[in-house]
């Protein structure tokens, strides 16, 4: 069996189905067997539907009458149908699972497990998860829970596992340092629980196996690092103490913690390579700028590199104002941007100190002489190949320093283990006088009376004190959308590049995250909020606007005209308006907890009082990670948190495009990471293992990708 064989060889797996599975990154049958269950289910001791009580049951039976019809409420399709036994009969519901229709068969017998709760006045069961009976193991009831991809749904892959049975004895060992045949039983009885005693030593051994490739990868990154040779940039104190003294706050404890190690990175002629993780509203820009002023004393260029054009354009202002004064040339390369060639032309006679830009940097026509340091901001919003593409800009034989910032940290029990060869600053320290914003869940239904009204407090309310928005008549509000137009028919749900639904919610083996008919829209909510609101002023703003659109609606919005601002995520990273102190996030359970936790961010920035509202449909019970949310302000906490609700993938960002999820979650295991960090140690001590564990180097390389800032 080659592991690396494409998915198509697979039993049951046709032109249609394979083509699925790419598309949710699973190409080869190596992929496939690591597509562990999320969770398993019990389904042990089945008791009669007569004697069933209200709570959470399990039930054996048939069934059949299942049709969908959409609820009265907007946005809710119900399915309904009878489950029977010999004793009797019940009826079942499931909320936006029109699938469910054509999952079952009125032939077979399947075991059932949910809520046996009332319902508008009669007893049902309420989204229950089901496994046909000749599936589950008879003596332990387990049976394994998928994350559905699209149209293959937890079931799918059920069927699908158990037509590839035959293949598990064939799975090679992988790894030197463990028992033979160990691979090969994890594998399987992560697949075919028997018993969790069973299944806890497949996970334990496939987080162990995980590990070892991660660190693995993070040592071979390093070595290649390492044997780079950079422009070392001389640490000029007196120069940096003037910009210092010029800036117009006092910097972070924090702040100047991290400029320092930036400074003995660059000191260095190996090639910095520094994660700089700070929360939302840290200071990260100003000690890029810290770092782009010292490149200038040293003679060598900079280039920094922005997610969006507001973004880049904030940088611009930023630092122009405080870099300029001192001689720096700064410049602005984006889509937008008038005159490229010219402007390019400058870039390339050195007559530009720092260009700050969008992806419009990376193209080959932008050419520097001396590129000496790259700042990549919001670095997971950026695939390898982007920054490796800026990377190569510097001149022949030389790498750049390289300052990677990003407001999604790793989480501090992952720094300290996984990722130690990784040099990372953290800033950890808000500028004084940040608020906390208050956030709270509300469902739709609870708009008028709670939402509304608050709406209308916050735009009475005085304009906050920091000098922003001195055309604002009151405080100003952000209301973020998932999509910018209203779908024309049936669109799918899960967009590419959103990672958001990734297992947070275990209540069944639905597919998280709504169809994009259910989605209020950017222009439809922008519509209705001015119906509501008739005196303020409501703009929208999403990311394919033109550029000079989109600039436009950000400044008014930043000097106050504009009230409330209806907006796609775009406004997520870095934009700065301490007069908004309120946000509204529709969909709210759609999104990713870090990407809440930075949505949120954009207020609470001044020094009044902020609040964010998390809008859901109220259909189920809110997630752990809104709940998690409403509790805390802390970027750390919450990515610990995420981390234990999905697993690090999210951390660092090419994930985002779908291909790679870290598997095991339980990465929290320090004893665990200390064996595997030993046994790494071990197998580079020898140089023929790189040559001789093929399919761990050849499975390592995506890890490489996560590994690597550069
Ligand atoms: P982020 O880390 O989210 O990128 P920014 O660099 O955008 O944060 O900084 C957020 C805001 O805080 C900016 O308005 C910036 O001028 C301000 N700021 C940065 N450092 C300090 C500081 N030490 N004291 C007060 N304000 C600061
Ligand atoms: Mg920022």
């Amino acid at each position: 069996m080659d592991l690396f064989a494409s998915v198509e060889h697979l039993n049951g797996v046709g032109p249609k189905t394979a083509e699925t599975l790419k598309k949710y990154g699973i190409r080869t049958v190596r992929d496939f067997l690591y597509n562990l269950p999320r969770d398993y289910e019990s389904y042990e001791a089945p008791t009669s539907i007569r004697e069933m009580r209200p709570g959470k049951v399990v039930i054996k039976g048939r069934i059949d009458s299942l049709s969908t019809r959409r609820a009265r409420r907007r946005n809710l399709s119900v399915t309904e149908g009878v489950i029977r036994d010999a004793t009797g009969a019940v009826k079942v519901v499931w909320f936006n699972q029109g699938y469910r229709v054509k999952q079952f068969s009125p032939e077979k017998e399947y075991y059932f497990t949910g809520t046996y709760e009332l319902r508008n006045g009669r007893y049902s069961i309420v989204s229950p998860s089901a496994a046909e009976v000749t599936e589950v193991d008879p003596s332990t009831g387990l049976s394994p829970i998928y994350v559905a991809h699209g149209a293959l749904k937890s079931h799918d892959y059920k069927r699908l596992m158990g037509k590839s049975r035959g293949i598990f004895a064939e799975i090679p060992d992988m790894l030197p340092s463990v028992k033979a045949g160990t691979r090969a039983k994890a594998l399987f009885y992560a697949h075919f629980p028997n018993t969790m005693k069973s299944v806890e030593g497949a996970r334990n051994y496939l987080a162990y196996e995980e590990l070892f490739e991660l660190i693995l990868a993070a040592r071979l990154n390093r070595r290649e690092n390492e044997k780079l040779r950079a422009e070392p940039v001389k640490f000029e104190a007196a120069r940096i103490r003037e910009l210092v003294s010029r800036l117009p706050f006092a910097l972070t404890g924090a702040q100047r913690r991290a400029a320092w190690e930036v400074f003995q990175d660059m000191e260095r002629e190996v090639p910095m390579n520094r994660l700089l993780q700070g929360d939302v509203g840290s200071g990260k820009t100003v000690v890029a700028g810290l770092a782009a002023y010292e490149a200038f004393t040293g003679g060598v260029q900079v280039a920094m590199l922005a997610p969006t054009a507001i973004l880049a354009a904030q940088h611009y202002e930023g630092l122009t104002k405080i870099l300029e004064p001192l001689g720096v040339r700064v410049a602005l390369l984006t889509g937008a941007t008038k005159k490229k060639t010219d402007l390019k032309r400058s870039i390339k006679a050195g007559e530009i100190d720092l260009v700050i830009g969008t992806h419009a940097l990376l193209t080959d026509d932008t050419e520097f002489v001396r590129l000496g340091l790259v700042v990549i901001d919001e670095q997971h919003r950026f695939g390898v190949e982007q920054r490796q593409r800026l990377m190569l800009k510097s001149p022949a034989g030389l790498a750049p320093h390289l300052l990677s910032m990003t407001a999604t940290p790793i989480p501090r029990s992952l720094q300290l283990t996984v990722f130690g060869d990784l040099d990372a600053s953290v800033l950890d320290e808000l500028p004084a006088g940040r608020q906390l914003v208050a956030t709270s869940i509300i469902t739709e239904v609870e708009t008028r009376e709670v939402l509304y009204p608050k709406m209308e407090e916050i735009m009475r309310s005085a304009p906050d004190a920091k000098k922003h928005g001195d055309k604002a008549h009151g405080q100003q509000i952000y209301w973020i959308c998932k999509a910018i137009e209203d779908p024309e028919g049936e669109s799918s749900g899960s967009r590419g590049g959103n990672k958001s639904s990734g297992g947070g919610s275990k209540s069944s083996d639905e597919s998280i995250g709504k169809s994009a008919s259910e989605v209020t829209s950017v222009k439809k909510r922008c519509k209705r909020l001015r119906e509501v609101f008739p005196k303020a002023t409501v703009e929208f703003l999403h990311g394919k606007m033109k550029p000079a659109e989109k600039d436009l609606i950000m400044e008014r919005f930043a000097s106050g005209e504009i009230d409330i601002l209806v907006s796609t995520t775009v406004v997520e990273v870095g934009v700065d308006v301490p007069n908004a102190t309120l946000m509204v996030i529709e969909n709210a359970e759609s999104y990713g907890l870090a990407q809440l936790h930075q949505l949120r961010g954009r207020v609470g920035r001044g020094a009044s009082a902020a609040y964010c509202y998390l809008l859901t449909s109220g259909d189920l019970r809110p997630s752990r990670r809104l709940l998690e949310l409403t509790k805390s302000n802390d970027g750390f906490y919450l990515s610990e948190v995420d981390l234990k609700l999905r697993g690090p993938g999210e951390i660092y960002g090419a994930l985002q495009h779908g291909a790679l999820d870290l598997r095991i979650a339980s990465l929290s295991d320090t004893k665990l990471i200390a064996r595997a960090q030993k046994d790494v140690m071990r197998f580079l001590q020898n140089p023929e293992n790189l040559v001789k564990y093929k399919e761990l180097m050849q499975g390592i390389t995506k890890y490489q990708q996560i590994t690597t800032l550069n």
